[in-house]
């Protein structure tokens, strides 16, 4: 067996969050070692958000056709899925060949290995026969992959995950759906769209569980509303397959369905790491990390192996915290300042950050100028791509009330308001803010409707910055937009 290899840094999974740390220390001049064993980019352009929100725009500019009868004469609408597919093909994912993201890597100066990485004792990382000793750290960024629920008979089916779901050429006549989350919504709206009918079944009680009520009601009236079958409540027992057609058998019902769709969750595959060889334990759910990223002595995680936060922003986001943080640890190896003593860490996600004297003293996740920033989630933005869409930022009101929040709640229908009742047919939507009367701040809110993902912004600026709920109540409203709903919502806080 070939002599460990010296290099700088070694990244272990190129997805996401890991792409852009390796490539950004390979910018740096150090020498970086990236190893990837499926495509360069991860799930997010080639299984997840990319291409599935282009199914999205394309199922959206269906419904918005089919709007035209209320608004602006008549249009006759004839789905086709053959654009979508070949969309996702040819401008999403080169047909699932990342030779663009391995030519970005590399061009950047980092070198790239096909396989699969794992720990081999501190500082180590074994792909193959080769051995990578790494001078300032290893940085692991393996992601999660679907985590399939252990029901009779399901292994044996030939089950989708997002996977052939994100795939899919000809479209199925029906569909059944295991999981009623942001994931599972979002695909089953967007193939109800394309005439297949559609079953989602969920065992919470409501859909989009983690989410306010308010939320997960107007989500599963929109999919109603658009053709597709929801059973809450519901737990799959056993699931069987005979052939060419799927049944999913529980509590005393049967739903049957050309395909099935599991989409109940992601998980990290820890065990596959070698953490044993450095001591951490590889028994969690989630590999768990400080808020700048170390997992102990030289190894750092990023994205959502973290279970910080399943979004590809997370990833960037930690990333950005990452990367000054291995510049940093490279420093003061070789005997130069240390950076990292003048960071400041602020409140968790239950933290308020104190907002006296206004928003400019409030905190967030930068510490001091030219020191390395440190992780602050309190303003973690999430938005449901269904139509309308759903954006949430911060907590919910179960949540605040669950950490003793003194909490006030501010509601407001965008139906009734101006631009809602302009908009007329698709106005679906309200503003619901959560509120510390304490400190005067908002610690969550929600913002749903059309375009509710980017009327969220400036939520989430008033979360992350704690800006005073007196400064947000006397700011001045675009007229007639979405976001103006923010000021009724305010005004309603009690
Ligand atoms: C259908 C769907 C839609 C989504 N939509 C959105 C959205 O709209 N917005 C959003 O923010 N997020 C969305 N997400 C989530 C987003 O895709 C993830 O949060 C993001 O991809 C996480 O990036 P990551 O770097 O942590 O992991 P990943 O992107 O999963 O990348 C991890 C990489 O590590 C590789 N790997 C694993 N183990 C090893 C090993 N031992 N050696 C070498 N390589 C390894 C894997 O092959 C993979 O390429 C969506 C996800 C799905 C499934």
């Amino acid at each position: 067996m070939a002599e460990p290899e010296l290099v700088d840094v070694v990244v272990v999974g190129l997805g996401v969050g890991g792409e852009e740390v390796a490539g950004r220390l390979a910018e740096a001049g150090l020498s970086v070692v990236g190893i990837e064993r499926d495509l360069v980019g991860g799930e997010c352009p080639y299984w997840g958000c990319v291409p599935s929100k282009m199914m999205i725009r394309a199922a959206n500019a269906l419904a918005e056709a089919h709007r035209v009868n209320e608004l602006a004469g008549s249009a006759q609408v004839r789905p086709d899925w053959a654009p979508v597919a070949k969309r996702i093909r040819a401008e999403a994912t080169d047909t699932w060949d990342d030779k663009v993201a391995v030519d970005r890597f590399t061009g950047k100066g980092g070198r790239f290995v096909r396989g699969s990485g794992r720990l081999d004792g501190p500082n180590r990382v074994r792909v193959g026969d080769q051995v990578f000793h790494a001078r300032y750290g290893v940085v692991l960024g393996t992601g999660t992959r679907p985590s399939v629920p252990p029901i009779d008979g399901l292994a044996d089916t030939p089950y989708w995950t997002n996977h052939q779901a994100i795939e899919v050429e000809e479209l199925p006549a029906s569909l059944l759906v295991l999981g009623g989350g942001a994931i599972g919504l979002e695909l089953a709206q967007v193939f109800a769209r394309f005439g297949v009918r559609v079953t989602v079944i969920e065992a919470a009680d409501r859909v989009l569980a983690v989410e306010e009520p308010e939320a997960s009601a107007l989500a599963a009236d929109a999919l109603r509303a658009d053709g597709v079958e929801i059973h809450t409540g519901v737990k799959a027992g056993r699931v069987s397959h005979d052939g060419s057609t799927f049944t999913v058998h529980a509590d005393g019902a049967e739903f049957t369905g050309e395909k099935l769709l599991v989409v109940t969750g992601r998980k990290a595959h820890l065990e596959e790491l070698g953490l044993d060889t450095v001591g951490v334990d590889a028994g969690q759910r989630y590999l768990p990390v400080n808020d700048r990223m170390h997992v102990t002595d030289g190894i750092w995680a990023v994205g959502d192996l973290t279970g910080e936060g399943a979004f590809t922003h997370i990833a960037m986001y930690q990333a950005g915290i990452v990367v000054p943080d291995v510049l940093d640890h490279m420093r003061r190896t070789k005997g130069g300042p240390d950076a990292s003593g003048t960071a400041s860490v602020v409140g968790g996600a239950a933290g308020v950050v104190s907002a006296v004297g206004g928003a400019m003293s409030a905190g967030g996740s930068t510490a001091a100028p030219g020191s390395v920033p440190v992780a602050d989630y309190r303003a973690l933005p999430r938005v449901t791509f269904t139509d309308p869409e759903v954006g949430a930022v911060g907590l919910t009101e179960q949540q605040a009330r669950e950490r003793g929040v003194n909490v006030q709640v501010g509601y407001a229908d965008l139906t009734s308001s101006a631009r809602g009742w302009i908009h007329k047919t698709g106005n679906a939507g309200f503003i619901k803010l959560i509120a510390d009367a304490d400190q005067g701040v908002l610690v969550g809110a929600t913002s749903a409707g059309p375009a509710g993902g980017e009327v969220l912004s400036a939520l989430v600026v008033a979360v992350h910055a704690a800006v005073p709920i007196s400064q947000l109540r006397h700011m001045i409203y675009a007229y007639p937009t979405f976001h103006r709903a923010i000021e009724d919502a305010l005004r309603a806080l009690k």
